[in-house]
């Protein structure tokens, strides 16, 4: 087992502030809270432990710099946006590197959260040259009818840890190109990521006050944003548990609230299935970023005919994983994100258990020799699970996967669709038709085929059914609904006054 050893990379600064009008500033209440490694403990930084109060300054701020930033034209943001990306490609290594130490994620995943920031930034700036609306024939003569995007004003942006680099950029990328101007409250599990983007954004020509960071916890920070009467849209990445207070504490200033929440995502295997194929992708979809995704695939749905046969060969595959710091490169499952994420997890390793589930592999923490105080769980698998028990309804967001048998594709998609999430969805089969029915009638927001249950691309809407949101779609075209508000437009140049469902007869 590869040693807990110290990350290669030494961050030399340790003490950290907000962003507010441009400026590097202290909270107002002077407390503090530290990010630390879950590979090792190691002390990332020291960052402000903000109140409301820095949360209203940088509203201030960011209310300020909307009433200019709304009228530089859209090509130019997105010019500013493109400089973003390409400073992001520079220091793609070290915030690679960064991520490693203050997420715990695999280098390789660290390097693709950047590239999936960067490939956002490059989309989001071609977006400033288009932003489309469109035009229309009048019903009366000489008039003019269009429909144009406007900015809405202050977005709050409030993420998780697990994309500290990519989710930030697939928010604050389309607000700023859509106009708007932006308070970012990133996960005190990642603090430092979060200002290092935001830094970034500021070296690339966003002006002082557009972009803003106020660090701290969901109960102050992110409440306040979420209340704050001049924040009219509040996007969050988060559970469904903090979607929930944040869709209520919002309602009653009427906000927009676009919501990302969990997933208990469903890999469906059939009995015509490339079983080696599949094996890779559940792997790679269970226990990748140590099963901490949203799209990761906590159910895999198995036709009985293959049943025995696959379970003995995902388990074996899981045996074969190495668990280490993710900046070792041998290291294929790196540490879940904190104490409290550990317990959680072994928690419902109980629960399996308790309900008559077999534990075929895992189901502990990895401590002792080359752990040392870093936050390991083994990659776990419960065989014969029923769809109802809580280990196959429950998010546990950690190296956790239940194998599901069925008899027939019916039974495998009914399964599939019996939870109340709808994220992710994918099936193995080579049978064209069963496929077909399947991009169907699987009720999630994004199905894969022959293919694990992550691997999002950034120009196609990303988001889910039932209880993973509220409905709206992040990246692609579907993330300009969230940030900006449709104006119809209608200009009469026959100078007359012409009434619209009376003057029929023109
Ligand atoms: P979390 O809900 O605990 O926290 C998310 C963010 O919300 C954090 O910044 C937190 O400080 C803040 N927050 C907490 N309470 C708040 C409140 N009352 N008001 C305002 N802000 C508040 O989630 P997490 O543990 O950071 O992330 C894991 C969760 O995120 C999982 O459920 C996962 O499925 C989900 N997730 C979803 C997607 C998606 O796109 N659907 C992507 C990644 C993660």
């Amino acid at each position: 087992m590869p040693p807990a050893r110290l990350a290669p990379v030494a961050v030399a600064e340790k003490t950290f502030k907000n962003f507010i009008a441009g400026q590097w500033v202290d909270s107002a209440g002077g407390a503090t809270f530290e990010s630390r490694s879950p590979a090792n403990g190691e002390l990332i930084g020291t960052f402000p432990r903000s109140t409301a109060e820095d949360v209203d300054r940088a509203v201030e701020a960011a209310k300020d710099a909307y009433e200019d930033w709304r009228l530089v034209p859209a090509p130019k943001r997105g010019e500013i946006l493109f400089r973003f990306g390409q400073l992001l490609i520079e220091q793609k290594e070290d915030l690679a590197q960064l991520m490693t130490r203050e997420m715990g994620k695999v280098l390789a995943e660290a390097r693709g959260d950047v590239q999936e920031a960067i490939d956002m930034s490059f989309y989001m700036a071609g977006e400033g040259r288009r932003l489309f609306g469109q035009t229309t024939p009048s019903e009366l003569r000489d008039k003019f009818n269009m429909s144009v995007r406007m900015p809405i004003g202050v977005v709050g942006v409030i993420t998780p840890w697990n994309f500290p680099i990519a989710i930030p950029s697939w928010k604050i990328a389309p607000a700023l190109v859509c106009g708007n101007t932006v308070v970012f409250k990133p996960a005190t599990d990642t603090p430092l990521l979060g200002e290092r983007f935001v830094g970034l954004l500021g070296e690339a020509g966003v002006p002082a006050g557009v972009v803003n960071v106020v660090h701290g916890f969901g109960a102050d920070v992110g409440d306040r944003i979420v209340r704050h009467p001049d924040v009219p849209v509040v996007t969050l990445t988060g559970s469904r548990e903090t979607g929930v207070a944040v869709m209520r504490n919002a309602a009653d200033h009427l906000k927009h609230v676009h919501l990302e929440l969990g997933g208990k995502n469903a890999i469906i295997v059939l009995d015509d299935a490339d079983l080696d194929l599949a094996v890779e992708g559940i792997v790679w979809s269970a226990f990748g970023t140590s099963g901490q995704r949203c799209t990761a695939a906590s159910r895999v749905i198995v036709h009985e005919a293959v049943y025995d046969d696959l379970e003995a060969r995902v388990v074996a595959a899981a045996e074969r994983l190495r668990l280490g710091p993710g900046w070792d490169e041998s290291t294929d499952v790196g540490p879940v994100i904190n104490r409290g994420a550990i317990e959680k997890i072994h928690s419902y390793t109980e629960i399996g258990r308790s309900e008559g589930a077999n534990l075929l592999t895992g189901g502990e923490v990895a401590s002792g020799d080359g752990f040392g105080d870093g936050f390991y769980y083994r990659p776990t698998i419960f065989g014969d699970v029923e769809p109802q028990m809580r280990i196959a309804q429950e998010e546990i967001f950690g190296p956790t996967t239940a194998l599901i048998p069925v008899r027939d594709f019916e039974e495998a998609v009914r399964a599939a669709n019996g939870v109340p999430f709808g994220l992710s969805s994918s099936i193995f089969t080579r049978e064209v038709n069963r496929a077909f029915r399947a991009m169907r009638d699987l009720n999630t927001g994004i199905t894969y085929v022959n293919a694990g249950t992550i691997g999002a691309e950034v120009h196609l809407p990303f988001g889910g059914t039932k209880q993973t949101g509220n409905g709206h779609r992040e990246a692609g075209q579907a993330a300009l609904d969230v940030f900006t508000e449709w104006k119809s437009i209608y200009v009469d140049y026959s100078g007359r006054l012409q009434k619209a469902q009376i003057d029929t007869a023109t």
